[in-house]
């Protein structure tokens, strides 16, 4: 096992709140699992004289990963919808010049708000010309690409990402993407969770399926001269050659350019500030086009909480990019339950269920946070708190002075 996942491994543990028991290793396991050696400790299903040992089949690695799974913390409670759902867990469609996967409500039944898809591309690999009946939102993870767009005024746009960096499509405005020297890898955010990537409408499936005597009356040439279309199959993702900047490969276009900036640096923007990490909201009234996703980029230092709140205009879709953390989502009706994240999975938080998001482990715990709307909203529970008369809140809860007197009353974000 990597010195990397090792130290995941070990921290998740020591989070969680799973017993192990003295002597038990994974040697001593009836199926030992290739990703753990037989130093690593056995978590079990044993809390406050509650529980038993798990002697029978188990998936050790994924206990680990999932502590809060193994022994809940006391309060959850009830059935609750699957809240977590990990890039981890579906098919990578591999091609000549990178990979997709895509996490949406086939996997993740709760997620009906938004998809997301995982892309790789090498240097200078293509993802095809196209567009979908939804809107495309990006971040880029790694590296650096070069993304085109057209708007409906037939403006034109061209323009490079780096990490850190979003860009939105709205639906139905053709558009591509290329890796520059570096490559890249992205994490692409569709506005229904029903979307697959699959079903997008690509260039050469269209050539493909026009009969070539319309395709040559389309653009006053010869038949003969679309003899050579290739496969749709060997598109969609496909090598290339890297591309100069924009200022070169922009294509002079008599309506101009977009006058809206299809692209925007995220992490360029200077975040909010809390003891515990920081926040940036990134929407339409920063990032005009962006009308139909709202993202909040949030960096959560070890031990620190995203303080208790919720959103009322819009489900949360999570996507997790370093570190570990947990969160408990609170579905009225005594039901609450907790799930365990790491860099990779998908979490969900329905709109109006109160969570909160805590760092179990020894890193900055980076997520992004995205919602179905033009405008991010939030209500937070201590400064709702901090700003209703005091006799009402004291009357729910019974509450000392002192906590009355912590209340903050302006939203804390990260304590
Ligand atoms: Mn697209
Ligand atoms: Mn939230």
């Amino acid at each position: 096992m990597d010195t990397k996942r090792r130290k995941i491994i070990q921290s998740l543990a020591a989070a969680g709140a799973a017993a192990a028991i003295p002597g038990q290793t994974i040697a001593s396991l009836p199926s030992a699992d290739g990703f753990l050696t037989s130093a690593d400790t056995v978590p079990q299903p044993i809390e406050d004289g509650l529980g038993a040992t798990d002697p029978g089949p188990r998936n050790v690695t994924l206990d680990l990963l999932n502590p809060d799974m193994l022994t809940p913390p006391p309060t959850d409670a009830g059935d609750m919808p699957n809240l977590k759902f990990s890039f981890s867990n579906v098919p990578m469609r591999l091609t000549d010049g990178g990979w997709a996967r895509q996490v949406t409500q086939v996997d993740l039944p709760i997620a009906t708000s938004i998809a997301g898809v995982n892309m790789r591309l090498k240097p200078g690999a293509i993802r095809e010309l196209h567009w979908h009946p939804v809107a495309e939102w990006a971040y880029m993870l790694v590296g650096t690409a070069q993304v085109t767009c057209l708007d409906t005024e037939g403006r034109n746009f061209v323009g490079n990402v780096g990490v850190g960096d979003l860009w939105y499509f709205p639906t139905g405005y053709p558009h591509s993407i290329q890796a520059l020297n570096e490559g890249c890898e992205f994490l692409l955010a569709f506005d229904s969770g029903k979307f697959s990537e699959n079903d997008t409408f690509l260039l050469s499936d269209w050539f493909t399926h026009t009969p070539k005597g319309v395709l040559a009356k389309n653009f006053g040439v010869p038949q003969s001269d679309f003899q050579n279309l290739p496969s749709p199959s060997q598109r969609y993702i496909y090598p290339g050659r890297v591309p100069g900047p924009p200022s070169v490969m922009r294509v002079s276009d008599p309506y101009g350019s977009s006058p809206q900036s299809f692209t925007y640096r995220m992490l360029a923007q200077s975040p909010i500030q809390t003891p515990k990490g920081t926040v940036r909201i990134v929407d339409s009234r920063s990032f005009h086009i962006s009308k139909t996703i709202a993202a909040v980029l949030q960096d959560i230092e070890p031990g620190g909480v995203r303080e208790m709140h919720w959103h009322p205009n819009a489900d949360e879709w999570q996507y997790y990019i370093e570190g570990n953390g947990r969160m408990t989502v609170f579905g009225a009706e005594g039901r609450a339950r907790t799930y365990d994240y790491q860099a990779g999975d998908v979490g969900y938080a329905p709109t109006n269920m109160g969570h909160y998001i805590e760092n179990t482990g020894d890193t900055t715990l980076r997520f992004l946070a995205l919602f179905k709307t033009a405008h991010f909203a939030e209500v937070s529970l201590a400064q709702w708190m901090a700003v209703t008369p005091p006799e009402l809140v004291q009357g729910d809860l019974n509450l000392p002075q002192e906590v009355m007197n912590a209340l903050p009353k302006k939203k804390p974000f990260i304590v």
